[in-house]
């Protein structure tokens, strides 16, 4: 059984985010004077997002990545994170517990999630990435935006660097690996540090995704000309450690990834959804932390899941709506039209 869009995508990955909230103020996602926060009532349990994740794998999801706003503020993460690894082991069962769903080519005992991710501050990891390991999470990524101290600060409106480093590196002792970095590269905030983090990943061994700045900012100040486009992104970074790039096609993949030339450990990828899109190839879809299924990142409306569950509806009704959902997702974002609509919530909320 697999979701499939009217552009015939396959949909292979969920986004879930766990909260909107967050304890770091990153000045391109949710600066000070952030949006209302959804209310406490309206935020999926724990026991609906397991439930709906099972449906999700038994409908194909083969990945699924936890995000938000800050999900390491979700108290007892773990919890969640147990119930869903589960599903790693036995999505031939959620696809058989509806007669309509079974797929011909899952053998019994066949694996349906394959990943479960992570993106979080790091805030949290420090003392907390052994545990998540153990709950069954596969790997992390974390965000990291700046390696100095006061930059750091100006960027995210706290005092962590130190702590996101201690985070990287107890993730990388817990085996949350490959440990990824994200980095939001914007025009004279961050951009003259590339090469630093090209020696970081080197040095640390670490996949640095480089990320070009979206409109998706809470607080709408992003414009054209703080894009720092993925092609500058390389040539800064290959003239002082060359590149190779790893494989001709991405596939599904939103990062072109290359190694170093001269075979030092680490990664570099980079992801330019603004500048060179890669719509046509993607396979996810995101629910929010109050439970709306959103197709796109730029969707302009949003799907109610959370009542379509809470209203009493059978597994079959379930799996039809995600269905007809699915085959909705937008052909592509149109951040480079004329006529360029703003998706209807901000990268905090929607989960990136
Ligand atoms: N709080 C977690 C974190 O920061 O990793 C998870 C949520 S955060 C929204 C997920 C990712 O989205 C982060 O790596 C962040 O850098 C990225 N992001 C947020 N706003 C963005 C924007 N306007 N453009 C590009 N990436 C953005
Ligand atoms: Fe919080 Fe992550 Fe957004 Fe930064 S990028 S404000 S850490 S949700």
């Amino acid at each position: 059984m697999t979701l499939r869009d009217s552009h015939n995508r396959i949909i292979r990955d969920l986004r879930i985010s766990l909260t909107d909230r967050c304890n770091f103020r990153c000045f391109y996602c949710l600066p000070s004077g952030e949006p209302p926060l959804a209310r406490k009532e309206t935020i999926l349990t724990f026991e609906e997002i397991e439930y709906i994740s099972e449906i999700f794998v038994g409908l194909g999801i083969e990945k699924i990545r936890l995000t938000g706003g800050e999900p390491m503020l979700r108290r007892n993460i773990e919890d969640l994170i147990e119930k869903i690894a589960r599903l790693k082991n036995s999505g031939e069962k959620a696809a058989a517990d509806d007669g309509a769903v079974q797929n011909p080519q899952t053998e019994p005992g066949d694996p349906r999630l394959l990943d479960l991710a992570l993106t979080t501050n790091g805030f949290a990891l420090p003392e907390r990435a052994k545990n998540l390991k153990k709950a069954g999470l596969d790997r992390v990524t974390i965000s990291l935006d700046s390696l100095k101290q006061e930059n750091f600060e100006r960027i995210t409106g706290v005092d962590k660097l130190e702590d996101v480093l201690a985070a990287i590196e107890a993730a990388q002792i817990a085996g949350l690996s490959p440990v990824k970095i994200n980095a939001v590269i914007v025009r004279n905030r961050n951009d003259d540090e590339l090469a630093e983090f090209a020696r970081f990943a080197r040095e640390k061994d670490l996949k640095m995704r480089f990320i070009e700045f979206m409109p998706l900012d809470a607080g709408h100040g992003w414009s054209r000309e703080m894009i720092v486009s993925g092609r500058e992104m390389f040539e800064k970074i290959n003239k002082i450690y060359p590149l190779v790039l790893k494989e001709k096609s991405r596939g599904n993949e939103t990062a072109w990834k290359y190694n170093f030339a001269d075979g030092a450990p680490g990664e570099i990828g980079i992801i330019a959804p603004v500048t060179e899109m890669f719509c046509g190839a993607c396979s996810r879809i995101r629910l929010t932390a109050d439970g709306q299924i959103r197709t796109c990142l730029f969707s302009t409306a949003e799907h109610n899941l959370r009542d379509v569950v809470r209203g009493g509806a059978s597994r079959g009704e379930i799996i039809e709506y995600i269905k007809s959902v699915a085959a909705q997702k937008e052909a592509r974002h149109t951040i480079n039209d004329v006529k360029f609509s703003p998706a209807s919530r901000s990268m905090s909320f929607i989960g990136g």
